[in-house]
C-alpha cells in the first residue's frame, strides 16, 4: 500500500437494523401479506445460518462443488501495457457455472433445503440469476420455477436451453411489455400462492429486508477470501477494490473482506450510451430517493417518479436501482462511484482477451476499464478488480454488434 494516501474511514454499521435499514436505506416495503413471509424467512435465516451444520455444508459446497476458493491473479501483461498500477483480478469467472451467482444462489437453496421447501421461485432478465438458481435446484433435487417475460426467452436463448437442460420449468410472462419487471409480478404471484411449501429467490442485494443482507452474507467469501489471498501474495492490502454493480451482490461480497481496511471502494456503474435518461442504469450515478421492489434506495426515476427504462450493454447490470447498502455506504462516502461506457467495456472486453487470455463477462467488463483508467492515475498503487462472470455467454453479441474491435490492437 502506498504510505502516502490517507484514506478516510468513515464510521459504518456492518448490519442493518433489525428493520433491515443500512441508515435509510433498505427496509421492506410490501403488502402484510408478503411481510408475514419476509419475516419468517428472515427469522429462518437468522437462526439456521449460524448452525454448525448449516455452515459445515455450506463450506463444503463451495470447497467441493463449486471449486472455491477461486484464485486471485496478477495480470502481468495488462500492468506492464497500461504502466501504471498493478492490477489483480479475483476470479469468480472460475466458480462453478461461471459467475459469482451461484455463490448467494446455493445459499438460498440450502436455506430452503433446512426449510423443507419443495419449490424454488425467481425471476430472471437475461437468465443468468435463472440458470444459477437451476443449477442449485439440481443439486439439491429441489424443482425449480424460473419466471421470465417473452421478449427475454427471445433473447436470451442459450440460457433458456440451460434451465430447461438443468430440468428448471421456465414459464413465459406475456402481460404487458414482457420484460423484467413482470416477470417479477409473475414470480410473486405465484410464490403468494403457496408460501408455505415454495421460497422466493432474490438475485441480488436488493428486494426487501432479509434479502439485501442475507444475499451479501453469502457474497462475502469473495471478499474473505480475496483478502486473505492477496496479502499472501503481495505482503500486503490492495489499495484500492474496483467491481461492477448492477443490483450490487458482486460488488458488496468483495467491499464486505475490505470495509474496515484503509482500502478505496470503486463501484463501476453502466453509463451504456451516454448520460441521458433512458440511456444508461448508473442508478448512484444520476438517480434520486425512492421506493421499488420492496426497498427504499437511491433509483432512476421517470416523469412521475415510477422506475425508468434503463439501458446498459450488459443486461446484468440493467436495474433502475441498487442495493441499499451501496446506497448508505456511498452517502457517507465509504464507497466511490465510478462509470464505465459500453465502448469502453467492449475495449476491455478484447484488452482482457487478448493481454491475459481471460474472456470476461460484459458485466466484469465494466469493472475492468474502470481499473484500467484508474491504474494510469495511481502507477505506484495496485488494484484488485472483481471478474464477477466469464464472457462466453457474450461472444456472439459481440462479433454480432462490434466486429470492428476485433481488427484492432490492445
Ligand atoms: C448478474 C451479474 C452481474 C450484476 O449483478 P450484481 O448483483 O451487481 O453483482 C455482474 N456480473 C455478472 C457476471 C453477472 O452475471
Amino acid at each position: 500500500m502506498a504510505s502516502d494516501t490517507h484514506i478516510p474511514l468513515p464510521t459504518h454499521r456492518a448490519q442493518p437494523d433489525a428493520k433491515g435499514f443500512f441508515g435509510k436505506f433498505g427496509g421492506s416495503y410490501v403488502p402484510p401479506e408478503l411481510q408475514k413471509q419476509m419475516d419468517e424467512i428472515n427469522y429462518a435465516y437468522q437462526r439456521i445460518s449460524r448452525s454448525h451444520d448449516f455452515i459445515r455444508e455450506l463450506r463444503a459446497i463451495r470447497k467441493h462443488f463449486q471449486g472455491r476458493p477461486t484464485p486471485v491473479y496478477y495480470c502481468k501483461n495488462l500492468s506492464d501495457k497500461i504502466d501504471g498500477a498493478r492490477i489483480y483480478l479475483k476470479r469468480e469467472d472460475l466458480n462453478h457455472s461461471g459467475a459469482h451467482k451461484l455463490n448467494h444462489c446455493m445459499g438460498e437453496a440450502l436455506l430452503a433445503k433446512y426449510l423443507g421447501k419443495k419449490k424454488l421461485i425467481a425471476e430472471t432478465g437475461a437468465g443468468q440469476h435463472g440458470v444459477a438458481l437451476a443449477t442449485a435446484g439440481a443439486y439439491f433435487g429441489i424443482p425449480v420455477e424460473i419466471h421470465m417475460g417473452e421478449v427475454d426467452i427471445a433473447k436470451e436463448h442459450p440460457n433458456v436451453v440451460r434451465m430447461k437442460i438443468l430440468g428448471a420449468t421456465v414459464v413465459p410472462v406475456s402481460f404487458g411489455e414482457r420484460t423484467l419487471k413482470e416477470a417479477v409480478d409473475s414470480a410473486f404471484d405465484s410464490y403468494l400462492k403457496d408460501p408455505v411449501n415454495s421460497i422466493y429467490c432474490i438475485g441480488s442485494v436488493v428486494g426487501p429486508h432479509p434479502f439485501p443482507l442475507m444475499v451479501r452474507e453469502f457474497q462475502r467469501v469473495v471478499g474473505i477470501e480475496s483478502r486473505e489471498q492477496f496479502i499472501e501474495m503481495t505482503g500486503e492490502l490492495p489499495d484500492n477494490v474496483v467491481a461492477c454493480v448492477g443490483g450490487g451482490s458482486n460488488s458488496m461480497g468483495i467491499f464486505s473482506g475490505f470495509l474496515d481496511d484503509p482500502v478505496e471502494l470503486y463501484g463501476v456503474e453502466p453509463l451504456g450510451r451516454g448520460a441521458k435518461l433512458g440511456d444508461n442504469a448508473a442508478s448512484l450515478s444520476y438517480g434520486s430517493e425512492g421506493t421499488m421492489h420492496g426497498f427504499n434506495s437511491i433509483m432512476l426515476k421517470d416523469a412521475k417518479g415510477e422506475p425508468a427504462p434503463v439501458y446498459s450493454i450488459a443486461s446484468g447490470l440493467d436495474y433502475p436501482s441498487v442495493g441499499p447498502e451501496h446506497a448508505y455506504l456511498n452517502s457517507i462516502g465509504r464507497t466511490k462511484v465510478a462509470t464505465a461506457t459500453d465502448e469502453e467495456a467492449v475495449y476491455a472486453f478484447f484488452q482482457l482477451s487478448r493481454l491475459e487470455g481471460i474472456i470476461p463477462a460484459l458485466e466484469s467488463a465494466h469493472a475492468v476499464a474502470y481499473a484500467t483508467k484508474l491504474a494510469k492515475e495511481r502507477p505506484t498503487q495496485n488494484i484488485l478488480v472483481n471478474l464477477s462472470g466469464r464472457g462466453d455467454k457474450d461472444i456472439d453479441f459481440i462479433m454480432a454488434n462490434y466486429g470492428e474491435f476485433a481488427e484492432k490492437q490492445y
